[in-house]
């Protein structure tokens, strides 16, 4: 279940708080927001699902609060000058979208879309975002990546790799790496796994290397509209150019972007060729058996949905069954999964700008991966593997942290377990 099924008349990025007038008068503040479905609670400890709500125990950083601070902002109750605090209310929201999830099944409203339109508001009326944000947005518009890296360094970690660069040479297939993975060379590996393992499987691949572009999904996130706008149509110029038949991409940030976010930009292109998440293209290919998995890797493991990846594009399924097509691999799940899945604390500009609170959701979630018993965590989202990666290093609790693709890797390579 995804909450993209349904279509609105406008254009997500079109609309305008106005435009949810309607449905912010409709919150029936019935808090489903920020609890897991009644039938799939298993303990009181792990029964909450919105990160902000749990660590600040006040309503304005739930979902439901959201509602009411646009209907207040609407109905001319308040002016941003009342209350200084309200940047906070609406930027420690991780846009982990279980809010909306809930609320869809249960109220068909929207409380993220909600959130992610005051922001909107607020970056345009002059007194949003924070400041740590607008340094990722000056970092996209001067560097093409909210790290503000040089572009210089953006191919470092395809060194050891066979993959094409696209400006020198055609591809069947554009690999996206994506920012957060192509400058952090503690998550190299995770562009190093997906491209080798897509070679070995007679993939044409290439990549922008040192042209590639942000795919904007952080600005998108903080409110930013324009900025977002601009970087979309550089990607879908640059992608038409290089006329790659399909794209594959690791990042759940980037692939939201490019699948879900774009066609939502007001007079943009149709972006032309398909898109697909390296999961369920390799669970693909393992289908096919144009990979093989013939290694044994003896380790019980537990699976953290990314929420860009789940509740926001769906994907559950294809991860798991990566998992379970790898010997030795022991799939025990967490209490809350899927869509029901707790947030890393990472997404959303939560890290940037509230390191402490993204650091202590990561190790609620740590603490529910620990109380299944597996010896290691596995995700595939470099912001989650980032913020899970740091408070791990905090808790020192001897749980391994692992990219799917380590594992895929270990299992399917000749030479290497
Ligand atoms: S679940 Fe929806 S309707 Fe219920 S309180 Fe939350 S935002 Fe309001
Ligand atoms: S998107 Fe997540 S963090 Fe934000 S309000 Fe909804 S449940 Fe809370």
């Amino acid at each position: 279940m995804t909450y993209y099924e349904k279509k609105p008349e406008k254009k997500f990025f079109e609309k305008e708080l106005v435009d949810y007038r309607d449905m912010v008068w409709g919150c029936a503040r019935c808090n489903w927001c920020q609890n897991q479905w009644g039938w799939n609670v298993k303990s009181a400890e792990f029964s909450e699902i919105c990160p902000a709500f749990h660590e600040f125990r006040i309503f304005p950083y739930s979902g439901m609060g959201k509602m009411h601070i646009a209907r207040a902002l609407l109905e001319g109750d308040f002016d941003y000058d009342d209350a200084p605090e309200m940047l906070d209310f609406i930027y420690t929201c991780t846009t982990c979208g279980a809010c909306e999830m809930n609320c869809q099944r249960l109220q068909d409203k929207e409380p993220l879309k909600v959130n992610e339109t005051l922001r909107a508001q607020f970056v345009r009326d002059g007194f949003g975002p924070k400041p740590e944000h607008k340094r990722l947005i000056t970092g996209v518009q001067h560097y093409d990546n909210p790290w503000m890296q040089p572009r210089s360094q953006r191919d470092r970690w395809a060194r050891t790799v066979p993959i094409k660069d696209l400006g020198r040479e055609p591809a069947q297939t554009l690999f996206f790496v994506g920012c957060t993975a192509a400058f952090n060379n503690t998550l190299w590996k995770m562009a190093q796994s997906t491209a080798m393992i897509l070679h070995e499987a007679g993939i044409d691949l290439g990549m922008f290397g040192k042209q590639e572009i942000c795919c904007g999904s952080p600005i998108a996130r903080i409110g930013d509209r324009e900025t977002f706008f601009t970087i979309a149509r550089r990607n879908i110029d640059l992608i038409h150019t290089s006329g790659v038949r399909q794209i594959i991409t690791f990042c759940p940030g980037c692939y939201r972007s490019l699948k879900y976010d774009y066609p939502e930009v007001p007079g943009l292109p149709k972006l032309k060729p398909a898109v697909y998440h390296a999961a369920e293209y390799i669970a693909q290919l393992i289908d096919e058996e144009r990979i093989t998995c013939h290694n044994t890797v003896p380790l019980k493991v537990t699976w953290h949905d990314p929420c860009h990846l789940g509740r926001h594009c769906g994907i559950y399924e294809a991860p798991r069954r990566i998992l379970r097509a790898i010997p030795g691999i022991e799939l025990i799940e967490m209490e809350r999964i899927k869509d029901q899945a707790w947030c890393c604390g990472g997404g959303g500009g939560a890290r940037a700008a509230y390191p402490d609170f993204a650091r202590a959701t990561a190790l609620k979630r740590i603490a529910e991966a620990q109380k299944t018993g597996a010896q290691a965590l596995v995700t595939q989202c470099p912001f989650c593997e980032q913020n899970l990666m740091d408070a791990l290093a905090q808790v020192q609790n001897g749980m391994q942290l692992f990219d799917l693709n380590e594992l895929v890797i270990r299992a399917s390579q000749k030479t290497k377990k």
